[in-house]
C-alpha cells in the first residue's frame, strides 16, 4: 500500500513516496547512508534492513510497490521484496539496474512494481514481476504516479487518481509545496482511499522525498503519517560544482555533525513538516 509521485523540474526532479502499513508492522528507520557495490546509497530502512525507497550518489531513485492486483503468491520460501532494491540500487543506468534485477531469484519473490529515476539520461522506468515475467516500461518525462493498495487497489487508484487529477489545476501544481500537500492530502475523506491513509488496522507510516536540482541530491523523510507533525528532516546537499566524476556525494547527520571533510551538508530537524524551518546547520531549506 503507498503512493509514489513523479515530478520532472527544470534541472531535475522530486520523487514522493507514502509508504502505507499495518499498525502492527515494525516502525520504519529512518535514513541512513550505505555502501553498496562501492557506491553510496541513502534508503530508510526496515528493522530487518530492507527498504521501500532509495536515492544512490549518481541521483538514481528508486522506490518499490506491491502489486496487490496479481492475486499470486509465492508458495514457500519466500525472499521479501524489501530486499530488491538494496540489491540494485548502486545502478547507475537503468541496464545496469535490469541485469541486477535479473540476478534475483524473482521466483521466491511476490509481485512488485519498482519505479526508478535516471535524471542523466532523463529516463522513467517502470518494472513489473508477476510471478510470470519481468516486464519494463519507459515512461515519459513527465507528471505522473503510481498507487498500490491491500483494500481495494483498483478503487484506491481510481480515488486517489482522481485527487492527483485535479490537484493538477491548482496554481501550484509542479511546487514541492504542492507535491507535500498532495501527499498529506485526506481527500476525498480520511479514509483507506485518502492519499494520506487512514484505516482501523493500517495507516501511511512514513513519507519519502527525494529531490535532484542540478548538482544537489537531497532525501527527507517524515516518520508518520505526513498529515502529523512528526518529522525527521534529512538534507543532502552535493558541492557547489560536480565531482569529477560528476556523481553526488551523501552524506549522513552524524558525519556532518563530526565536520569530516567535506562541503555536503546535512541537517535533521524536528519542525512542523507542513512549515520548512531553515537547515539550523547551513541555513538552506
Ligand atoms: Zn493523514
Amino acid at each position: 500500500m503507498c503512493t509514489v509521485t513523479f515530478m520532472p523540474q527544470r534541472t531535475g526532479y522530486c520523487l514522493a513516496m507514502n509508504r502505507d502499513e499495518k499498525r502492527t508492522r515494525p516502525e520504519g528507520l529512518a535514513p541512513a547512508l550505505r555502501n553498496r557495490r562501492g557506491s553510496q546509497v541513502m534508503y530508510p530502512s526496515e528493522p530487518s534492513g530492507g527498504t521501500w525507497i532509495a536515492l544512490n550518489n549518481t541521483g538514481v531513485s528508486f522506490a518499490l510497490i506491491n502489486w496487490y492486483s496479481v492475486a499470486q503468491r509465492v508458495k514457500r520460501a519466500a525472499l521479501s521484496r524489501g530486499e530488491i532494491i538494496p540489491s540494485l540500487s548502486s545502478a547507475s543506468s537503468w541496464k545496469l539496474a535490469h541485469a541486477f534485477l535479473n540476478d534475483l531469484p524473482l521466483d521466491r519473490i511476490n509481485p512488485f512494481r519498482l519505479v526508478s529515476v535516471f535524471p542523466t539520461s532523463q529516463e522513467v522506468i517502470e518494472w513489473r514481476w508477476d510471478l510470470q515475467q519481468l516486464v519494463y516500461h519507459k515512461h515519459p518525462w513527465r507528471l505522473q504516479q503510481w498507487v498500490s493498495s491491500g483494500f481495494d487497489e483498483a478503487t484506491a487508484q481510481a480515488a486517489r487518481g482522481r485527487v492527483f487529477k485535479q490537484a493538477q489545476s491548482q496554481k501550484s501544481a509542479g511546487t514541492m509545496d504542492w507535491l507535500r500537500r498532495l501527499h498529506r492530502s485526506h481527500l476525498p475523506n480520511k479514509s483507506p482511499l485518502s492519499t494520506c491513509m487512514h484505516r482501523e488496522d493500517a495507516v501511511t507510516v512514513s513519507y519519502t522525498e527525494i529531490s535532484v536540482f542540478g548538482n544537489r541530491a537531497r532525501m527527507e523523510y517524515v516518520g508518520g503519517a505526513p498529515c502529523s507533525s512528526k518529522a525527521s528532516r534529512y538534507h543532502l546537499q552535493a558541492p557547489p560544482t560536480e565531482t569529477e566524476t560528476g556523481s553526488y556525494q551523501l552524506q549522513t547527520d552524524d558525519q556532518h555533525a563530526a565536520g569530516l571533510a567535506s562541503n555536503l551538508e546535512l541537517s535533521r530537524a524536528k519542525p512542523q513538516f507542513a512549515q520548512r524551518a531553515p537547515c539550523q546547520i547551513c541555513g538552506g531549506i
